[in-house]
């Protein structure tokens, strides 16, 4: 009996189709190789060519549509001329403010090979979880505009934090640590954000008496953003609004190893709705069309689909193949100093895949 998992693809624009193209390549080899699974790939051609056609992002019925499948598998979206808040808004964070994707999941973990801009640094030094919370904070969108324009006026950025919000990616987070018997660090501003972030640490320490086996730490975002430099190794699993998180994976990525190799994933927990995986970057206009992206970040982020859908050893033997081809420097692209292709690094991943195998 094969397991049949239905993948909605959205390769987006720019290099999204690129590097997308890659990491399905190598899910499809994953299924060849093993007779327990299947992936049914269904193409949507959504984004930002689709709005200059269409003057939408995606079809009237798109999240009926995308409701019935496994995960999510999207490229980038973005195109010179469509304004960011119509590609991030009309389709990104329609999905996952829809589907509930309140986890979002971001890797920082320094393989062998991969670039980092820190002297002296050892490779097991940067390997942190962030969890970063995605649903509300500081990106509810909440605010006002008043007296505009006039010598009075006053803008107003309300963070949002509701206890329901806030507890089930504190508890998220606290059962990732068990499970994996790591530290967990939650990142806050308790001393200055005196209502959302003194609520924040109060529910941190609320739910941590349920996890007694769990080693916390709490840091200062701003201390966090100094340790993140100069003592790495104290982050493992890390826990966090909306808005710090998003600062601080984008400096997790560039420690560990630029755009080009960062991964993400979007979560429902609950499995009620698909999960959604994409590499950060975006659709990289400059360089779209050459052939010459890095798929890696793509790749990485198929690994964290299998390990969502429950194949474990599969995700390891991606991200092992991934290093592999980081450490013998020969199929890179030239983001990361190489003459290969998208296609070409790639293939490299598939074939390391076969040696591990
Ligand atoms: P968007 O508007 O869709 O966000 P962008 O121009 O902001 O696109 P990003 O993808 O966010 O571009 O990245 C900024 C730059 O980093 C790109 O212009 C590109 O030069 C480089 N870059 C990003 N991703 C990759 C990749 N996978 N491979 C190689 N270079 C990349
Ligand atoms: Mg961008």
């Amino acid at each position: 009996m094969k397991n049949i998992h239905k993948i909605a693809v959205i390769p987006g624009d720019g290099i999204g189709p690129e590097v997308i193209r890659e990491g399905v390549k190598v899910l499809q080899k994953i299924a060849e190789w093993d007779e327990r699974l299947q992936f049914q790939f269904d193409f949507f051609p959504w984004g930002c060519e689709y709005y200059v056609r269409h003057g939408k992002m995606m079809a009237d019925d798109g999240m009926e549509q995308l409701q019935s499948f496994d995960a999510i598998y999207l490229g980038a979206v973005g195109y010179p001329g469509v304004p960011d808040h119509v590609s991030l808004w009309d389709l990104l964070l329609k999905i996952r403010k829809r589907f509930d994707q309140y986890v979002n999941l971001r890797p920082i973990k320094l393989l062998q090979g991969a670039p980092c801009p820190l002297r002296d640094v050892r490779r097991e030094d940067i390997d942190m979880l962030f969890i970063r919370e995605n649903s509300e904070g500081e990106y509810a969108g909440a605010g006002d505009w008043l007296f505009k324009g006039k010598p009075e006026e006053v803008v107003l950025q309300t963070g949002v934090f509701s206890r329901k919000g806030t507890e089930r990616i504190i508890r998220y987070a606290y059962e990732t640590a068990r499970k994996t018997g790591k530290t967990l660090t939650s990142v806050s501003k308790g001393n200055a954000l005196n209502y959302s972030m003194v609520f924040w640490d109060q529910v941190f320490e609320e739910i941590g008496k349920e996890y007694p086996d769990v080693q916390t730490y709490s840091y200062l975002v701003d201390a966090a953003s100094m340790y993140m430099i100069n003592q790495p190794k104290r982050f493992q699993i890390v826990v966090t609004s909306n808005l710090f998180g998003d600062i601080l994976t984008d400096l997790g990525a560039a420690l560990a190893g630029g755009l080009g190799l960062a991964a993400g994933a979007n979560i429902n927990p609950e499995r009620i709705y698909p999960s959604m995986f994409e590499p950060i970057h975006g659709s990289a206009p400059d360089i779209a069309g050459q052939g010459i992206a890095n798929p890696l970040a793509a790749i990485w982020s198929a690994s964290q689909m299998l390990e969502f859908l429950g194949y474990e050893e599969w995700a390891h033997v991606v991200l092992e193949a991934t290093e592999q081809v980081l450490k013998e420097q020969k199929a890179l692209t030239p983001d990361l100093g190489g003459t290969a292709s998208t296609s070409e690094a790639g293939d490299e991943v598939v074939l390391k895949m076969t040696e591990i195998i």
